[in-house]
């Protein structure tokens, strides 16, 4: 028996939302992925008409990097603690990823963290929402709106997170999440693309699809139009749309996604209940009030070099850890000179304990335990 760090619950109704769209006979983009970006902008508290969904929330980065207009000669401030495809969609446009530090216990950028990065070249600021804490967002989009610098939000740690009722990934002019296999709400693969201005949501929806002026024949036939099958292209564009074999899992999901919430917080606190008072080991900043989080991860740090062996301790027990995400601008590809030290000392330190909604208390009992055990034996050495 493993205990995974992550995993998704799929069962018995995503399966009967499957066959159902088997038994239509379309597979395709359909009514399933527009109800399922219904569903989301519900969720969400916006406007349909905002809403883009994808095949990747990678896809979804790259799209925003795209209708921000960013290429050579611009700088985007990122966290170096991001996740690395948000990273390679400012690179891969030509522009330039600045990193910014992070705070060393919570690994959200601080206001002075984000400002400190911004150039002239500044166009656009792509911050993630460590482990689903909202962070400083509603500063951070102040400063972007005052600097006249856009702000992309990654939420893909935070499908239910907000600050005073108001969703992460909607404080700023594009936001973007994942339905991954490793998320909270999971479609197999999937994305969304939320932009504050409508206009740019339809260019999203002809960017995703080949950059076709209209998604599909049946549009044009049901105009009655003849020639149905001739096409008007406005860009030279990839295939990133989801389908209704993803969306009609993804629509279960949301449904089901209070629950999962609800059991992750409960696993949260009986991490933070047992946790609270073991020597040398931290547990994850309090939320500021206002600040709801989605709970996707549940991290301790420990001293640098006790959190190495106890990973692997860990792993020997069958409990797999990880530690999100490794600061990017110790990637050699990245090649950059920043000095970044709270980032670095979180990286030495951090380690990210399982957490998801089918975790038994005995599963936590179980971490726990084994967690305490093996501080004992490599701190005693
Ligand atoms: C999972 C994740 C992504 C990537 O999502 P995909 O849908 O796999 O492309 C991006 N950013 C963060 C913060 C993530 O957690």
């Amino acid at each position: 028996m493993v205990i995974n760090v992550f995993q998704p619950s799929l069962g018995e109704e995503e399966l009967a939302a499957v066959r159902e769209v088997f038994a239509t006979g379309w597979i395709g983009r359909g009514s399933r992925v527009d109800a399922f970006e219904a569903a989301f902008a519900a969720h969400l508290g916006v406007g349909r008409e905002q809403l883009t969904s994808t095949n990747s929330c990678t896809e979804a980065t790259f799209t925003a990097m795209t209708l921000a207009g960013v290429g050579p000669g611009d700088d985007v401030v990122i966290p170096t603690v991001s996740f690395v495809g948000a990273a390679n969609a400012i690179a891969a446009h030509g522009a330039r990823p600045v990193f910014c530090d992070v705070d060393p216990h919570g690994l959200n950028p601080t206001v002075a963290d984000v400002e400190r990065a911004l150039t002239p070249a500044t166009r656009a600021v792509l911050l993630l929402h460590y482990g689903g804490y909202p962070g400083d967002i509603a500063e951070i989009a102040r400063l972007c709106a005052e600097r006249g610098v856009l702000l992309v939000e990654d939420a893909a740690n935070a499908v239910a997170s907000s600050v005073h009722g108001r969703a992460c990934g909607v404080f700023g002019d594009f936001g973007v999440w994942s339905f991954d296999h490793g998320k909270i709400a999971v479609a197999v693969d999937g994305g969304m693309l939320y932009t504050r201005d409508p206009d740019l949501a339809r260019r999203a929806a002809k960017l995703v699809y080949f950059g076709l002026e209209e998604r599909s024949g049946h549009q044009r036939a049901a105009r009655a139009a003849d020639r149905w099958w001739e096409i008007e292209v406005s860009s030279f564009s990839r295939r990133s749309v989801m389908n209704d074999v993803l969306a009609a899992i993804g629509c279960v999901q949301l449904r089901r996604l209070p629950d999962f919430l609800a059991r992750r917080a409960e696993v949260v606190a009986r991490y933070d209940a047992a946790l609270a008072d073991v020597p040398g080991l931290r547990t994850p900043p309090p939320l500021p009030a206002g600040h709801r989080t989605s709970h996707y991860f549940y991290w301790v740090q420990l001293d640098p070099g006790v959190r190495d062996e106890v990973a692997a301790d860990l792993y020997r027990a069958g409990i797999y850890t990880t530690f999100r995400y490794p600061p990017l601008h110790r990637v050699p590809l990245y090649r950059s000179a920043a000095v970044l030290p709270g980032a670095d000392r979180a990286a030495e330190r951090t380690l990210n304990l399982p957490l998801h909604q089918s975790l038994s208390d005995d599963d936590v009992d179980l971490v726990v335990s084994e967690l305490r055990a093996s501080l004992r034996r490599v701190m005693r050495g």
